[in-house]
């Protein structure tokens, strides 16, 4: 079997975390305390779990939280009044709105209504249209973090062939988007491309953002790839329930040069980029509103 590098999503978060408690406590010196709101509508186990793990982890870096859970029967409307509320409080830094939302409200509209600047998903056409343009916005988290785990393992990604696998707004886009401005050369994959083994195994870099089980194994890799494995998918495992990811591990395995294990890979660095886009997000804020009252008064008379 090759040498491999196991990336460690676990050990790199920390390491973002920690500087993220720094620039937090900087700020706090500056008597500007970063504050992110998270709205959970509905009673979703999954979510319920996300959102929690979200709010302990801004406390421990000193992100101050505020956690509105609403009803399953919330209308789209009084969801907008909310955001609303939110967007005009200047204590609040950062909105999450945690998805999905129940079948009968409009998440799109909800996203949108986020104020841009608070919108620490990334989720905001603003902040989208933003990003595909290169420009530096608030980038969506999971991806953000794919694309450190990338710098830290390969250094300079400037010229290499990156494949995206899955095309969804929340990864596949944003990844692609991240990975053109790092200067990669990039194709994106989806459910309707054709010859997609082949030209995955052209790929020095290969992220996988599908939501099917093993699906790439050593047919899709070049020898020497290093593989983002950003699936989270529950099997059942000789009756154990267990998580394992886009990438069939063991199969991967002696072709690469590096890997993302699942869990342990992708996932922390999450909620490490939703804490690094709050600090971000509460940053600019105040540096918006100090140049608005540092700016001159103009007379129209
Ligand atoms: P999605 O369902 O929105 O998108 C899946 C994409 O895969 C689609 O664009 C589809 O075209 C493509 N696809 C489907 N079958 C394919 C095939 N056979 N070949 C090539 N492409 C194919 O999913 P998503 O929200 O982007 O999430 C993808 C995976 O990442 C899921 O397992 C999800 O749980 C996981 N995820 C993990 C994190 C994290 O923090 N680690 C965050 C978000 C999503």
């Amino acid at each position: 079997m090759n040498a491999y590098t196991l990336i460690d999503g676990k050990a790199a978060a920390a390491r973002v975390l920690v500087q993220v408690r720094k620039d937090v406590d900087s700020l706090r010196e500056q008597d500007i305390q970063p504050a992110l709101a998270v709205i959970l509508v509905g009673c979703d186990p999954a979510s319920q779990v996300y959102v929690r793990n979200k709010i302990l982890r801004a406390e421990e870096v000193g992100i101050r939280s505020v956690e509105h859970r609403l009803s399953p029967d919330t209308s789209t409307a009084q969801l907008l009044n909310l955001i609303a509320t939110l967007n005009a409080d200047r204590s609040i830094n950062g909105i999450l709105l945690q998805l999905p939302l129940p079948a009968h409200m409009d998440e799109l509209r909800a996203l949108e209504a986020i104020a841009p600047d608070k919108d620490v998903d990334g989720f905001h056409s603003q902040n989208v249209g933003g990003l595909s343009q290169g420009r530096t916005v608030l980038a969506p988290c999971t991806p953000s973090g794919c694309l450190y785990l990338l710098e830290q393992t390969c250094g300079d990604l400037r010229g290499k062939h990156a494949v995206v696998i899955g095309r969804s707004n929340i990864v596949g886009k944003p990844m692609a988007a991240l990975l053109l401005k790092a200067d990669c050369s990039v194709t994106v994959l989806h459910s309707r491309s054709r010859d997609a083994q082949a030209l995955c195994r052209q790929a020095d870099i290969v992220i996988a953002a599908v939501g099917r089980p093993r699906l790439i194994n050593a047919s899709w890799l070049k020898p020497g790839a290093v593989v983002i494995d950003v699936g989270i998918n529950r099997i059942d495992d000789a009756g154990r329930s267990r998580l394992v990811g886009d990438v069939d591990f063991d199969s991967a395995l002696p072709h690469v040069a590096a890997i993302t294990p699942v869990p342990g890979g992708v996932g922390p660095m999450t909620i490490a980029f939703l804490m690094k886009n709050t600090v971000t997000a509460a940053l600019a804020q105040h540096q918006a509103q100090r140049s608005q009252s540092e700016a001159p008064c103009h007379s129209i008379y």
